[in-house]
């Protein structure tokens, strides 16, 4: 299964392929030890036309199709995975300013965002609530004109520099899920400051930080999910981000394989090449048919989000399956390169760290897990 594109799509993932050679790969690794996030290459990638992907045409946008999107997040991936998925939240938040927002909204937050003058985020994580995402406790009170929120948002991906958030927020605590509604923030307004970016073991480009807000008003205008549509918001939109991080995680490690592989034939060993012993080559292609098979579960999540059928069952096995199939072979990439694999100018500590994140983002692989069980039970009992 290919995704196919158009000639357009095409010379658009070509520009960000180039980007991601000349402007990612040599710079990730320094990204990380200074650990930070590079706005400047979040800015780039913007004026490149990638934060206006999934904005329409006469929105100053590309009007890309989501398989364009997850085409370019894996293949920024191979180069770096946290700098793809910082690069594709902002880009998330743009496509939903344009598709949900009302117009006099879209008009003043996009030029800036297209630019890359405003960064985007989506917060629904809190320090007391990451699984159990209905039990946040932010909180949004009506008043005249809008609403005013309290509370905390907390790793919360390009937090580091985000100025526009979309978050989702409890209107009526008693409600549970059916309260909670999602609201465009402007983080430059009073009431909202930025928690210091959190220090983690790789993955410094996402910029994942958090938001205080303390008595934050924000208009009517900008509630962009009402209560109840809030949690189905959500839902629905972790379809897709676990698809593409399902993309993500299929680029970088076949990037690992391309690589370990380039090393073992370099590498002499016994009168020969290490490439030469059967066991390892194996243990390549072994990772290549995981990467292969991570691949079509991924496409297939790709088709589902793009075609508007229900692809919370795709997204989650593509998910579950691609992030786990990275943590493993990522591993066994470095052990084909043996010591050589630890050092500093090859990328697999760092890719490694981030299959780890990639088991947590947008959904744990157990919580993946609890999607694809509920189904498979649910099923069985309609049988009995
Ligand atoms: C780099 C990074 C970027 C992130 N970016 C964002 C972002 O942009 N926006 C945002 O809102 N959030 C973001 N997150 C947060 C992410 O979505 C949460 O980490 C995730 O939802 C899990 O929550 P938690 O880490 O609090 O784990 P917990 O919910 O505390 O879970 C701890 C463990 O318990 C397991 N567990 C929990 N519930 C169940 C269950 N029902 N059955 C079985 N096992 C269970 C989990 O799988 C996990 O192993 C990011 C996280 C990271 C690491």
């Amino acid at each position: 299964m290919d995704l196919l594109l158009t000639r357009t799509e095409e010379d658009m993932l070509a520009r960000a392929v180039e980007l991601a050679r000349n402007e990612v790969a040599p710079k990730a690794q320094n990204w990380e030890e200074e650990r930070r996030q590079p706005i400047e290459a979040l800015r780039a990638a913007s004026l490149a036309g990638l934060a206006g992907l999934e904005v329409p045409e006469h929105l100053g946008g590309f009007g890309g199709r989501f398989r364009l999107k997850a085409r370019i997040a894996e293949e920024i991936a191979r180069d770096c995975f946290a700098f793809s998925f910082s690069l594709i939240n902002h880009m998330g938040l743009a496509g939903k300013i344009a598709r949900d927002a009302p117009t006099e909204i879209a008009e003043k937050y996009l030029p800036e965002m297209l630019a890359g003058e405003a960064i985007g985020c989506t917060a629904l994580t809190e320090p007391d609530a990451g699984s159990d995402f209905a039990a946040i406790t932010t909180l949004a009170k009506k008043v005249d004109g809008g609403w005013v929120i309290n509370g905390e948002k907390a790793w919360i991906t390009n937090a580091a520099n985000a100025n526009l958030m979309f978050l989702y927020a409890q209107t009526d605590p008693a409600a549970g899920w059916r309260g909670v509604a999602g609201f465009l923030i402007d983080a430059r307004e009073d009431g909202v400051s930025r928690v210091p970016p959190f220090e983690i073991m790789g993955g410094h480009a996402i910029g994942t930080g958090g938001f205080k807000l303390e008595d934050h008003f924000v208009p009517d205008i900008r509630m962009m999910s009402v209560p109840g549509d809030g949690f189905k918001a959500a839902m629905n939109s972790v379809n897709a981000a676990r698809t593409y991080v399902a993309t993500m995680c299929c680029g970088m490690t076949e990037a690992a394989i391309d690589l370990a592989a380039s090393y073992a034939s370099e590498r002499a060993a016994f009168g020969g090449h290490i490439a030469d012993f059967q066991g390892l080559r194996w243990r390549l292609a072994d990772a290549q048919t995981e990467v292969e098979a991570a691949r079509l579960l991924a496409y297939r999540a790709v088709l589902a989000v793009e075609n508007g059928t229900n692809a919370e069952l795709p997204a989650a096995h593509a998910k579950k399956y691609a992030a786990r199939m990275a943590d493993e072979q990522l591993s066994h990439c470095m052990q084909v390169m043996g010591a050589a694999g630890l050092r500093r100018e090859y990328p697999l500590g760092r890719q490694i760290a981030c299959a780890r994140i990639a088991n947590y983002v947008d959904g744990t692989t157990e919580i993946q897990n609890e999607r694809i069980a509920r189904a498979l039970f649910s099923k069985n009992k309609k049988k009995k």
